[in-house]
């Protein structure tokens, strides 16, 4: 058995998140809705390993179907499935079709009536306004619920695109089982990227990217957003 092995990794994780659990019992401490990014992030917390058996059964079904890679996720609100992803690249071709962005979509078109969508302040839907907590450092008093009070349920570590995704969907929790050395070690190499993440712009080792290109032009679309008066913050 090492670190690597998924079980042990699993096994690891569920342990952890127990001893976090009562820790924060024993402290009386009270998680929140709001989001992971202000500050407010919800405790590690023990998971059902029924819903990482879902996010891998959906996970093998892509690779026995030859629709992608052997990742899987669900998002679960209030202890029930919202929403199913599972790594589609192979079938679409599309190089940003990853579980969990596609599980977000799922739960997304879920949350979301199209007949709602468009009325004031996204009244019913996703884009619903909650107010931001005491004690939040966030400069804006309200933004938009998204997936707030929801977790996701993933079979791998999330890559750096898939965890941006969880932090724009405000879920507060995610469970994953296989680590990104698991990830690596099947061929897939998103660790390279958290590595290339922490390097500024322009020493970046994968990509040529060019900070402050034409920036005076690009904050026109800045200014057109701070100029409208009924914007709404997400
Ligand atoms: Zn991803």
């Amino acid at each position: 058995m090492t670190d690597h092995d998924p079980e042990f990794s699993r096994r690891t994780m569920v342990a952890g998140a127990t001893a976090w659990l009562l820790y924060n019992v024993a402290e009386q401490r009270t998680s929140t809705v709001w989001a992971a990014g202000q500050g407010h992030a919800a405790p590690p917390h023990a998971g059902n390993p029924k819903f990482a058996e879902e996010a891998t059964r959906l996970a093998i079904e892509s690779v026995e179907k030859g629709w992608g890679g052997p990742f899987g996720a669900v998002i679960v609100k209030d202890g029930e499935i919202i929403g199913r992803g599972q790594n589609r690249v192979l079938i679409t071709g599309c190089p940003v079709y990853h579980a969990e962005v596609t599980a977000i979509i799922d739960a997304s078109s879920k949350l979301n009536p199209k007949a709602l969508l468009g009325s004031d302040y996204g009244a019913g839907t996703m884009l619903e306004m909650i107010p931001r907590p005491d004690g939040s450092p966030d400069r804006v008093p309200a933004r938009a619920k998204m997936l707030a009070g929801c977790e996701i349920y993933i079979n791998a570590a999330p890559c750096p695109m898939c965890m941006s995704a969880i932090y724009w969907s405000r879920i507060n929790r995610v469970y994953f089982g296989a680590s990104l050395e698991d990830t690596s070690a099947i061929g897939f190499d998103d660790a390279f990227q958290y590595e290339d993440f922490r390097l500024p712009w322009e020493q970046r080792k994968n990509v040529s990217v060019t900070p402050n290109f034409e920036r005076e032009t690009c904050l026109k679309a800045y200014q057109s957003w701070t100029n409208k008066q009924d914007r709404h913050p997400y």
